[in-house]
């Protein structure tokens, strides 16, 4: 059993401290993946999911902040476009604020997704994206993106998050986005943090204005990503293949990104604990297996159903940072039947799918 997807956290450096980011804070170590280390990762991985039968969704680049390692990051995004069949997706997250024309134009000839963390209107983006220098990461983004000509700006991807912050600006960010012509908009949430009850009430607000627009503009509703709703009665199985494996800039591979990225989990006890393979070793399925399994006995012993997102990130963020799993899912499964009732969700072809939303890091 492999996981569809792989995610490199290239670097563990970043220029900014998002609010809502497990990585924010990490620059103390500042280590990061070479060209060579990013490559051998793939080579490993996609070897194995052969040895396995697996199909791959995607392989995917954060961090940290990727841009900032851009050296290394760029031969590697050559060697992509290059050597990854054309079947594989892959994708690049970025804050933006190291975007420049060359930049997006080498990532998207490559054949990248550009995907751009921008949470909306300037109020909700700097509220929870905060560069080192105190300056507004809004302005930033928005002067790189005004360098870009407009056919390239329109193949950029928008992610913004929700939160039980900015919840209440909800629709005025996704219009925004929308307007600004984002090829497509892939709004998710913050799932790491319980969400007061009060929030759900100008939640559903916000989601059935939404849906009205989408109602009434097809456009719109081509670019506005609907949000993936899952269960887990596919059984254990398609838990353990679901979501992504990650490799750290340390070398080794981890079930999650949420554990190779995280600040709080850098440990040595707690990573050994988590380690399955490495650089020099390979993947070791049989490890990866057993912690999902943990995984999958602990959020079932919580009673949710319904959730949006990446379940390995709400379960791996309470081992990492504590907190309460059955509180954080049941709040979760709320967001989920919200959504649910806005129509917001996707319909087809599988309406209760499994694929992956991860929550930030990486830009
Ligand atoms: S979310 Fe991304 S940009 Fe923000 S601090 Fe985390 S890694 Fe940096």
């Amino acid at each position: 059993m492999i996981p569809q997807e792989l995610d490199l956290c290239v670097t563990d450096a970043c220029n900014m401290k998002c609010r809502y980011c497990y990585a924010a804070g990490k620059n103390a170590g500042k280590k990061a993946l070479t060209f060579g280390e990013m490559k051998k990762a793939v080579v490993i991985y996609l070897k194995r999911t052969l040895t396995d039968g697996q199909a791959v969704d995607k392989i995917s680049i954060s961090g940290g902040e990727p841009l900032t390692h851009w050296e290394e990051v760029s031969k590697f995004v050559k060697w992509l476009g290059k050597n990854l069949p054309g079947q594989i997706k892959a994708e690049i997250f970025t804050n933006g604020t190291l975007l420049c024309l060359k930049k997006a134009q080498l990532i998207v000839k490559n054949g990248l997704k550009l995907r751009l963390s921008i949470d909306g209107e300037k109020e909700s983006h700097d509220g929870a994206r905060i560069p080192f220098g105190g300056e507004s990461s809004f302005d930033i983004v928005m002067k790189n993106l005004k360098s870009m000509p407009a056919p390239l700006r329109k193949e950029l991807e928008a992610v913004p998050l929700i939160s039980a912050e900015n919840v209440h600006l909800a629709f005025k960010n996704m219009k925004f986005l929308l307007d600004m012509g984002f090829k497509m908009i892939r709004p998710s949430f913050v799932l790491n943090e319980v969400w007061p009850k009060t929030k759900f009430a100008v939640l559903k607000r916000e989601l059935e204005k939404v849906s009205f627009l989408l109602r009434k503009d097809e456009k719109a509703r081509k670019r506005l990503m609907k949000i993936s709703l899952k269960n887990l009665s596919k059984g254990l199985e398609e838990f353990a293949r679901s979501n992504e494996i990650s490799i750290a800039t340390d070398g080794y591979f981890y079930p999650s990104s949420l554990i190779s990225a995280s600040v709080a989990a850098m440990g040595n006890s707690f990573r050994r604990k988590y380690r399955i393979g490495s650089l020099e070793r390979g993947i070791e399925t049989g490890k990866l297996f057993f912690l999902r399994k943990e995984a999958w006995r602990e959020i079932k012993k919580c009673g949710a159903d319904l959730y949006l997102g990446c379940l390995l990130c709400m379960y791996y963020s309470v081992q990492v940072a504590g907190g309460d799993l059955k509180s954080l899912l049941l709040s979760a499964e709320k967001i989920a039947e919200i959504t649910e009732k806005a129509c917001l969700l996707y319909t087809s072809p599988s309406p209760r799918d499994l694929s992956t939303s991860r929550m930030p890091s990486s830009a």
